[in-house]
Order: C-alpha cells, then sequence, then structure tokens
C-alpha cells in the first residue's frame, strides 16, 4: 500500500508537482502525507498527519523532490512516523512501501550509532544507508543496503539531485519526461506529465537525475536498458470532472467500459477460452470484489459453459496447491496486478509448472508481466479504493469467455448489448432517485442483509462488501438457501432484507426466503424484473439473462455509495483501507 512520487527536472516547482502526484495517488494510503525536496544542499522537509485533501506546501523552489502517503503498518498514525524519514545528518531522505521483517535486528545493532526518531521500520533503511554511503556512491550504497532487508519492499531515496529506486515488491513506475523524470506507485499519477513509462522489475534499481534514468540489476550493479511502453490511457480518466466522488463517477463509466470490452476483446476472449478449454482444472482466483467476481465466474462458467472452473480467494489458494499440476489453468484476477496475496497464488502455481491467465486493469503490473497469458480490463484508473468499474468488467469478460466456450459467443455479445442498455436506464434520473431515497431510509440501521441465490448469490455478497467498505453499516450477503440455517435468527422488525431476485430459475425460492423474513418483520427490499407482494420497496431492473448479474450488482453500488454519503462517510477513502493490497 502507501503511494510514492518523485520528481527531478527542469521545473523547479518540484514540491507542488510531488504533492500534485501524491493527491492523485492518496487513494493508496491516507493515514498521513510527507513532501521533502532538496535545497542549497539542505534538505527541507513537511509532513503531516491524516488525508491530504486540499493541502498545500510552503517548500522552497527546487529541482528535486520526493513524497510519500502512507498506509501505516509499523507505528502510529503520527507526523513522527510519517515518510519521508531522514539520517542523522539530514542529507538523506527516504520513502518506503512494503514492511521490513527484520527490523528489530537491524534497528538493534543501528541504534548504537544512530538517533531514531520513529517507530516505523522505514527509518532503519534510511540509518543503513547513511553508513554504507560512507564507502560507496548513493547508488551502490542503496543496492547494498536494500540487499540486507528481509521483506517484500520499494524504496525511494533522495540526496543532493539524485534519486534512488530499489525494489523486489510493490509497483514502481519510471515516467519519461521531456526534460523530466518521475517515478511513482501507479502510472495515473504520472499521466499529467508524460505517456511514456517503464515498470521497474523485482530486483532492479534505478537512478534519477536531470539527465535521466538508468536502470540497474539490483544484485549485480550491471546496467539494464529500461523496457518503455506508452499508456493508453486519457489523463482525464484520472480526473474527478462534474462527479462529486470517484465512487459515483466510476459507477457512470461502466456503460462505456462494457462496449468497450464487446468492441475491442473477441480475438483475445476466444483464446484465453481455448486456454482453457485446453486445461485439466482450471481455477479462478482474487481477494475482495475481485473473489466476487471470481464467484461469479464459476456460476457462469457451470450455467453457460458447462465446465467446472474451481473459484478461490487468494489468501486461501496456497492452502490447495496440492491440486496443481502442469496440466492446470489459474485465471488470476486483479484491479491493480499488484494484490499480494494474488502474486503470491500466482507464483506457487508457476513453481507447480502451472499456466497462468490474468484480468487485470494495469498494463505492465506485476501479475500482467508474470502471467503467460493476460487480458487487459480497458476499464481506465480506479481512483475510488472500492472497486466498481473493474468488477462489472471482470463479469463482462469472464461472461464473454464462457459463451465462447460453450459456442454461444454471439449470443453472448447480444446479452452483454442488452445490458449495457440496461445499465443505462438505471443510471438514469428515475432509479437513482428511487435508491437515493431508500438509503435515506435505511442509512440509520446497524444492520442489513443481503440475498441472492445462484449467480445472485456473489452478487449479493458484492453488494454487502461495498456497504461495508463505504458506509461502515453491518451488511451481510449469503445464499438464500442458508437462511433458515442460521442467519434468520437477526432478522427483527424492520431489519432492512435485499432480496435479488431475477428472472431465472432461483426466482421461486429466493421469494419464499423474502416471505419467512417478511415473517419476522423484515423490511424487504427487492431487486427483481417485477414487484411481488412481499416486497416493501421494489427496485425495477430488467431482465437481462444471466447479464442481470451486472445490473443487479450496479443496483447495490448505488445503494452503498448513498448510504455513505447520507451518513457523511468519505465514499473515496473508506477508513482503515487502501485500494492495492501490497502487504500481507
Ligand atoms: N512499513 C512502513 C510504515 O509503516 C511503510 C508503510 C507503507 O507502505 O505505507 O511506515
Amino acid at each position: 500500500m502507501c503511494g510514492i512520487f518523485g520528481y527531478v527536472g527542469k521545473k523547479n516547482n518540484a514540491a507542488e508537482i510531488v504533492l500534485e502526484g501524491l493527491k492523485r495517488l492518496e487513494y493508496r494510503g491516507y493515514d498521513s502525507w510527507g513532501v521533502v525536496v532538496e535545497d542549497k544542499a539542505c534538505l527541507r522537509v513537511e509532513r503531516k498527519a491524516g488525508k491530504i485533501g486540499e493541502a498545500k506546501v510552503s517548500l522552497p523552489s527546487s529541482h528535486v523532490g520526493l513524497g510519500h502517503t502512507r498506509w501505516a503498518t509499523h507505528g502510529g498514525v503520527t507526523v513522527q512516523n510519517s515518510h519521508p524519514h531522514l539520517d542523522c545528518t539530514e542529507t538523506i531522505a527516504l520513502v518506503h512501501n512494503g514492511i521490513v521483517e527484520n527490523f528489530s535486528e537491524l534497528k538493534k545493532e543501528l541504534k548504537e550509532k544512530h538517533r531514531f526518531t520513529s517507530e516505523t521500520d522505514t527509518e532503519v533503511i534510511v540509518h543503513l544507508l547513511e553508513d554504507l554511503i560512507q564507502t560507496k556512491n548513493f547508488s551502490e550504497a542503496m543496492r547494498e543496503a536494500f540487499k540486507k532487508l528481509i521483506g517484500l519492499n520499494a524504496v525511494v531515496s533522495l540526496k543532493g539531485n539524485q534519486l534512488v529506486v530499489a525494489k523486489n515488491g510493490s509497483p514502481i513506475v519510471l515516467g519519461f519526461g521531456e526534460g523530466e523524470f518521475f517515478v511513482s506507485s501507479d502510472a495515473s499519477a504520472i499521466l499529467p506529465y508524460t505517456k511514456n513509462v517503464a515498470f521497474l522489475e523485482d530486483n532492479q534499481a534505478a537512478v534519477l537525475d536531470a539527465s535521466g534514468i538508468k536502470v540497474f540489476n539490483l544484485s549485480t550493479g550491471v546496467e539494464i536498458e529500461p523496457k518503455t511502453q506508452k499508456l493508453d490511457w486519457e489523463p482525464e480518466s484520472a480526473e474527478l470532472g462534474n462527479f462529486p466522488h470517484f465512487m459515483v463517477k466510476e459507477i457512470y463509466e461502466q456503460p462505456k467500459i462494457l462496449e468497450g470490452i464487446i468492441k475491442t476483446s473477441s480475438r483475445q476472449v476466444e483464446e484465453l477460452a481455448d486456454f482453457i478449454r485446453s486445461s485439466y482444472g482450471a481455477f479462478l482466483v482474487g481477494c475482495g470484489t475481485a473473489a466476487h467476481a471470481a464467484l461469479t465466474g464459476q456460476y457462469l462458467f457451470s450455467r453457460i459453459a458447462k465446465r467446472h472452473v474451481n473459484f478461490n480467494v487468494g489468501s486461501e489458494f496456497g492452502y490447495l496447491e496440492h491440486f496443481l499440476t502442469p496440466r492446470s489453468l489459474v485465471v488470476a484476477l486483479s484491479q491493480s496486478g499488484e494484490t499480494i496475496d494474488i502474486i503470491d497464488s500466482i507464483k506457487l502455481a508457476l513453481e507447480k509448472g502451472a499456466k497462468v491467465a490474468s484480468l487485470t486493469n494495469v498494463l505492465g503490473s506485476t501479475l500482467y508481466r508474470m502471467s503467460d497469458y493476460k487480458i487487459l480490463l480497458g476499464a481506465g484508473p480506479e481512483k475510488s479504493v472500492c472497486a466498481t468499474k473493474s468488477f462489472t468488467a471482470k463479469i463482462a469478460l469472464l461472461f464473454l469467455i464462457a459463451s465462447q466456450l460453450s459456442g454461444t459467443g454471439k449470443e453472448g455479445v447480444r446479452i452483454l448489448e442488452q445490458t449495457v442498455r440496461e445499465i443505462k436506464r438505471l443510471l438514469d434520473k428515475e432509479t437513482v432517485e428511487k435508491i437515493e431515497k431508500l438509503a435515506e431510509k435505511i442509512k440509520d440501521k446497524n444492520h442489513i442483509y443481503i440475498v441472492g441465490r445462484g449467480l445472485s448469490y456473489p452478487v449479493s455478497m458484492e453488494a454487502a462488501l461495498k456497504i461495508k467498505e463505504v458506509s461502515y453499516i453491518h451488511a451481510e450477503g449469503f445464499p438464500g438457501g442458508e437462511l433458515k440455517h442460521g442467519v434468520i435468527a437477526l432478522i427483527e422488525p424492520e431489519t432492512p432484507c435485499l432480496v435479488f431476485a431475477p428472472n431465472d430459475e432461483t426466482y421461486g425460492g429466493i421469494i419464499s426466503g423474502a416471505m419467512e423474513m417478511k415473517a419476522r418483520g423484515g423490511h424487504i427490499i427487492g431487486v427483481s424484473f417485477k414487484d411481488a407482494d412481499v416486497f416493501d420497496d421494489w427496485i425495477k431492473v430488467e431482465d437481462t439473462g444471466d447479464g442481470t448479474a451486472i445490473t443487479n450488482s450496479i443496483v447495490g453500488q448505488l445503494l452503498a455509495y448513498f448510504l455513505a454519503v447520507k451518513r457523511k462517510c468519505d465514499p473515496d477513502k473508506p477508513r482503515n483501507l487502501a485500494k492495492s493490497v501490497t502487504v500481507k
């Protein structure tokens, strides 16, 4: 987690450039932030606890700067613990993403000679660097210091007019502008300046100064030609535009993204379908929202392609490694392509000789680079911490792949087109206002229960996750059939119960469950193609076959969004969360 942004180049307002970069990265961590610039051979630092918001910095003009937004792992959320951290001579500044697993051992030794001012694991790195720089140049010292660290880490350090980077874990993107160079945790933050980027690989280091960027092998120090690529995202796609929050902006982007998938993905869909066809044992893995997309995929492959594709949560997948053989295929789902539990699953699969395919939103991400076969979601930068558009993009692709596998590819496209039309109708005023009113009605409740069966079961889990993440109301999604095996004990008068009742084989069963909840006083909110007596409130979602999994999810997203807004929570930066989970 955390956001890193560094600048070196012809402009002299490095502090402002870095601050703007951090604002674009804040979704990655927002416990505290800090910026450092070099000024007449001295380092000038500004650090604050809390979100950046509209913050300004009052640092001197400089051609080199470095900043960080923190997601605390070691040490509380305080100014002292925020990055950048300085060495004792205050000539080296350092920011860090990850966890130094052996930091206590290192600290024990370093404490004899050095003054520590924070509780972080990070600070040991800057003091290590301080010792090593006595006998080595900046870049060599960084490589040597980095080699002493155990764990998955990305580190950027500033000294003089140079930035030095090293990594073996978290993502680092290098940006090549005209006479200016950037280092960032995420390409979207560099986008306003340049589309020419290179993704630093694990076990690589880089040195940035006004003359350019050099990349090295971390272990040997041998220089490597960076592999630059051109981003195809537009800078506006990472800006808010007229929307009050990224979450709602991204909800509204969904029709366009799905249209893009229909238009451009047919060849890749065919290829991945072939890949799945020739595998013997296929697994879908994801974490959080991506896990719900993976579970939706399991249902889609079963009902459309009559194929068993196993679903598993990324963090649990390692415990099932014994199933993997060289004929297995693991399909990994991750918006960022950096989710540590997914990367670990993939490493394991590759060790076992299995093949790996991935659905990710980030070109050049770790997952993208590690996969034998990859499809980009094409959803554009997703800035809201909770995933919306990347979820439906994954489901759309899995739906098209399942249709392709069953030989009904054209029919799949037709259903998806119809689904897009229905999403546009849902996002039109009437339904949105209805959902907003519903949010007003239930915003002070402590619990919301959400049920669905079959394809609507993962949809109900995803709706519950969205509500939990952004409104902090306890919400639980579960299979409708499980009601009487326990959860019904919790239904009290006026408890909101959201019921997904699409026009499929689950309709009868789910309505019976709704009746049972109503008999215990539950407030039944039906999301369905037709009204039913049991519904106290009804959100109409037209039948679009299996595409209803997408449209129903959008109702869940909108409800979660309005619940957050009405409860005065920031939907884009939920407490304790960060966008890309790169630590275990
Ligand atoms: N482990 C470091 C800390 O707690 C870095 C956390 C991060 O990646 O933001 O300060």
